[in-house]
């Protein structure tokens, strides 16, 4: 393959002639029996990618790496919360894992069993997942913040056999213990798992349940030489279930593959993320997300990369933590959150630069909008390229980004790039449910079937769901819809404008709330910023603006706050026009976000209205709720 080709056309082929593309991917992945068929997809919208060939993600990630490979570093386990820093060749992960392994298999676990692991970042939790589908088991990871109502949910829907937790996490040198939120949530669930295996980091108190918890220190001895070989399991057989971040409403159960959620992530390396074997990549997302499945775990060691698990702040013991690894490690990749970037946005720029950065090839973000400004001052800090990236818990890897690995292209500022190949990308009307082509007009983003292989395979248990939440919102047409607002420009480019129900009414205008936002957050006071609409009786809706100020003694008095709140619809009056101006604009020191660092924009909008804010049990911190409240009374 040339090192550079036409994007045009290598994006052309991944949808015209599907099979001979993937098929050629697939080749980067190791299969213990070849696959039959590429996709089928006889039974719309269900896609079996590569059916009938037998693998496995642990072989892949792991195993195959030993030739060649063995003594090199696979593991990084870094954690600022505990002082400790461990690293693991691939020869030492696979003697882990096999332990972990062996610990499930003697307590009873299967091919095709659920593995619910509740822990904090370390070591053990990448050994637990790559354990459980080395044996064909299926993980589910959940975020290790998370209270005992949003575990006891996920503990009944996925019904796991065995649950592994940890004593306890730590979150800026305070422990954060787990095993009480543990046992509450068993005893909350209807499902009971028959074992809980507990690591014990010595930082919080235990209490095992007698008959149902083990330890996971006493077991690991007892299994120090085993040798448990890969499952191999068909490439359609389930490899984890993973919970979205509920920023809309009930999280729903993605339900992963195996074979093609393996090439499609060894395929992304190569022409998104361009990181090469040997060299190290430093996602600092959890392991309770999805860049955390694809981008801590397993996309860089199926890649033969080292990878970096990081406990801890971007800003302990100071904010050039991050940068610092980089040199220490000589990172090639690094991956992370906008708002992890507006974080260190509030700190000295000085903390970045001082490291030696030069293995560094590109930041990039995902998750939610990258801003303007963010980006531009993340670039002016460390000097590399900021390369944004649109994906969803259900797509595994990018639907839109720049893939500099097929042909290098220059980014455009508030675009995460054009169509990945694979996603057959169209922008929907949405009163009509008539395809856009004409540039930089507004529609849903949407993409005919079948999606690319490692997207989610279904909800899981709930195939009637997932046809009727994602295939059946399109005006007589069975597409898959992201349920975001996008355009597209000239060039290809798509820029993502919001949540479709994040979209407010005023006086017969419908305005996206993020357009107000990415406005408001031009204004060079403001730090962060969430736009809502509220109910109102003259105009249907008007929207309101809660505001981070990167000072917040600017708006310490009235007379200021009236100020800075006039300053502000300025900008949005000569930006947008004054009827996107906000209602009101109040000054706020946090606002609802998601552990996942999204905002709680539907939680946001009960409250102004006098609602309930219903599900907030994916909330990281319910002051902030507090402080909305505070500010409408
Ligand atoms: P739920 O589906 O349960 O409401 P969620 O959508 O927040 O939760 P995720 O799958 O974690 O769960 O988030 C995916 C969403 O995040 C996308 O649909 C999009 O709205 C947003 N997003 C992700 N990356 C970007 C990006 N680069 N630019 C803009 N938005 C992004
Ligand atoms: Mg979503």
């Amino acid at each position: 393959m040339p090192a550079s080709q036409n994007y045009e056309a290598f994006f052309r082929r991944s949808i015209d002639d599907r099979d001979a593309f993937w098929a050629e991917q697939a080749q980067g992945v190791d299969w213990h029996q070849p696959y039959d068929r590429v996709c089928n997809y006889d039974r719309p919208p269900f896609a079996r990618w590569f059916e009938g060939g037998l693998t496995n993600l642990c072989h892949n990630a792991v195993d195959r790496h030993l030739k060649g490979r063995a003594e090199q570093n696979a593991l990084i386990f870094v954690s600022t919360e505990t002082n400790t820093e461990k690293a693991y060749s691939f020869k030492e992960l696979q003697q882990e894992v096999q332990r972990f392994a062996a610990i499930y298999q003697s307590l009873g676990v299967k091919k095709g069993d659920r593995v619910l692991i509740y822990m904090p970042m370390i070591a053990e939790a990448c050994f637990a997942m790559l354990a459980a589908v080395r044996l064909g088991a299926v993980h589910t990871v959940v975020f290790g913040g998370f209270a005992s109502h949003a575990l006891a949910s996920r503990i009944d829907d996925a019904t796991p056999t065995v649950i592994v937790s940890a004593d306890a996490g730590m979150r800026g040198g305070k422990v954060v213990p787990y095993k009480h939120l543990l046992d509450e949530a068993i005893e909350l669930a209807g499902h009971k798992p028959a074992s809980v295996v507990m690591v014990n980091r010595g930082l919080a108190d235990l209490a095992p349940v007698a008959g149902r918890d083990v330890d996971y220190a006493a077991l690991r001895e007892q299994f120090l030489d085993a040798q448990v070989p890969c499952e191999w399991v068909d490439s359609t057989h389930p490899s984890y279930i993973l919970y979205t971040s509920g920023t809309t409403g009930k999280p729903k159960g993605v339900q992963r593959d195996t074979g093609g959620y393996c090439v499609a992530l060894a395929a992304s390396m190569k022409h998104i993320y361009q990181g090469e074997p040997g060299e190290t990549f430093f996602s600092t997302s959890d392991i309770g997300w999805v860049v955390g499945h694809s981008y801590i775990i397993y996309g860089p060691l199926i890649n033969g990369m080292a990878t970096i698990m990081y406990e801890g702040l971007p800003t302990r013991p100071d904010a050039g933590i991050w940068w610092s690894l980089v040199e220490k490690y000589k990172v090639s990749v690094m991956f992370s959150a906008p708002t992890a970037a507006r974080v260190l946005k509030k700190q000295d720029p000085a903390y970045l630069t001082q490291y030696d950065l030069s293995s560094l090839k590109a930041l990039f973000l995902a998750g939610e909008p990258l801003d303007e400004p963010t980006a531009t001052w993340m670039a002016d800090a460390i000097k590399k390229p900021i390369i944004d990236n649109y994906w969803q818990t259900e797509t595994g890897w990018p639907i839109m980004a720049i893939c500099n690995g097929v042909e290098p292209a220059p980014t455009k500022f508030g675009s995460p790039g054009k169509a990945v190949y694979g996603f057959d990308v169209r922008l929907i009307d949405e009163t009509t449910g008539e395809e856009i082509t004409e540039p930089n007009r507004k529609g849903v983003i949407a993409a005919e079937g079948p999606l690319p292989p490692g997207c989610l395979q279904t909800i899981w248990g709930d195939d009637a769901r997932y046809v009727k939440t994602y295939w059946s919102s399109i005006h007589g047409r069975t597409m898959y819809s992201t349920f975001d607002w996008g355009v597209k420009d000239a060039d290809g480019y798509f820029f993502i404008l919001g949540r479709t129900d994040d979209v407010i009414n005023v006086a017969g205008h419908r305005l996206g709330t993020r357009e107000i936002e990415e406005s408001i957050s031009s204004h060079p006071n403001v730090a962060e910023v969430a736009v809502v609409g509220m109910a109102d009786q003259l105009k249907g809706q008007v929207a309101v603006a809660f505001v981070v100020l990167k000072d917040a003694s600017r708006a310490a008095d009235p007379a200021s706050a009236r100020e800075q709140e006039q300053a502000i619809m300025k900008t949005v009056d000569e930006q947008l026009g004054a009827v996107a101006r906000p209602a009101m604009v109040r000054f706020v020191g946090t606002l609802p976000k998601t552990r996942s660092g999204k905002l709680l924009r539907r939680a946001i909008q009960a409250v102004c209205e006098g609602r309930d804010p219903g599900d907030l049990t994916t909330m990281d911190d319910p002051a902030a709720l507090q402080q909305i409240r505070d500010q409408l009374a």
